[in-house]
């Protein structure tokens, strides 16, 4: 039927006859479906990964960071199988506020590793907390890394974004494993920071490095005390043009603030160097200082040390998050987390009976 805006009393107001809807679905899908990746067997991708194929790697970290249990358990064999391959890697944790020039300085750091040694491979890795908390990322909405992403010895993996601060860790801390059984010898974990995740970081590297922007002077004031406790060395960035002179103030008044604290337990007294990111200007200097420390742990014994305590860490990690997955995951459980917080709220039931009651359930069926 025409329209009855059509009507000669509606002169002037056309309506013509439409188009058949367009269908939503891509009609060409079904010719994508054939391409679908291929899946691997475990030993497939134990293979491909000490073989040193990117591709297969980076299907393997999907594995890692996936929900689904089958996935998990084929990621964990993978990792298992891994396992005796890996350990040969300098791992360095950097830090820094949003804009301190963190992509900007992995960019150049990454490719001052490639050019100094043609045998070295680098994997950026990255934990987001802000994925945790707001669902969107820091760290990962920019074009980052570009000269480094294009490398065939780089290999950038932004950060696992679903579940809990120690979750996101522990998938992190399984990729540097499969990274390094794949050669990356060089394993930069980048975060940003804003507390806790600066020791989840802290707990899987040898170096950890605090990237600070030369301020107004007060510049120490920003700065949570335990941030630069963990630190074992401090850049100062943009020492370039007019921003020189102040990122050397800057640098004598970290290295006067480092003073107050106590020998770390390296016995390594962190140093604060100056350096441009962008215009690329000493970064061979931050680079030996990482090698130096390296040499001077592993001369000390700290270093194989403290990679064994990170272990020991990250087993009570595990062991920390697998119950609290399978304590929250469980349907009866959350069922009368729902009647038990209700309670709660409504103040018929103090915080503590609710609490044994919905654990009663759990730990009384195991
Ligand atoms: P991120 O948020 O810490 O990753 O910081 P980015 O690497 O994205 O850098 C933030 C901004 O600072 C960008 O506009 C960079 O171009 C700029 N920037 C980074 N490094 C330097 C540097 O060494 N000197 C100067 N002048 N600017 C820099």
């Amino acid at each position: 039927m025409e329209h009855f805006e059509n009507d000669e009393q509606f002169q002037g107001l056309r309506v013509n006859k439409g188009t058949g809807e367009q269908p939503t679905v891509n009609p060409y899908l079904d010719n994508f479906k054939k391409f679908k990746r291929k899946t691997y067997t475990v030993s497939e991708y134990v293979e491909g990964i000490l073989k040193g194929n990117i591709s297969i790697l980076g299907q393997a970290v999907t594995l890692i960071e996936s929900a689904k249990t089958d996935h998990q358990s084929i990621a964990q064999e993978v990792i298992e199988k891994c396992l005796p391959y890996t350990g040969n890697s300098v791992r360095v944790g950097i830090t820094g506020v949003p804009g301190a020039g963190k992509s900007t300085s992995i960019d150049a750091f990454g490719m001052h590793i490639l050019k100094e040694n043609e045998a070295s491979k680098v994997a950026v890795l990255a934990i987001d907390p802000s994925s945790e908390l707001t669902k969107g990322s820091i760290l990962g909405d920019k074009t980052r890394m570009e000269r480094l992403s294009i490398e065939k010895r780089a290999f950038i993996r932004p950060s696992p974004s679903a579940g809990s601060l120690g979750g996101v860790a522990r998938k992190t801390r399984e990729t540097i494993i499969l990274c390094e059984a794949a050669g990356f010898d060089r394993i930069i974990v980048e975060t940003v920071g804003v507390g806790q995740s600066e020791t989840a970081v802290h707990s899987m590297v040898d170096f950890f490095l605090l990237i600070q922007l030369a301020g107004t002077g007060d510049e120490l004031q920003g700065i949570k005390r335990g941030i630069m406790e963990m630190a074992d060395g401090i850049v100062i960035n943009k020492a370039d043009g007019n921003n020189i002179e102040k990122a050397r103030l800057a640098q004598s008044h970290f290295q006067n603030a480092l003073h107050l604290f106590p020998l770390p337990d390296s016995g390594w007294e962190p140093k604060v160097l100056t350096y441009s990111g962008y215009y690329e200007i000493g970064i061979d200097e931050v680079w030996n200082m990482i090698d130096d420390y390296i040499n001077f742990v592993k001369k000390s014994g700290y270093f194989e040390h403290r990679r064994n305590s990170q272990s020991r860490f990250w087993m009570y990690e595990t062991i920390n998050e697998r119950l609290k997955s399978n304590f929250y995951n469980d349907p009866e459980v959350q069922k009368e987390l729902k009647f038990c917080e209700n309670q709660v709220l409504n103040s018929h039931m103090s915080s503590f009976v609710a609490a044994n009651k919905v654990l009663d359930i759990y730990l009384k069926r195991s």
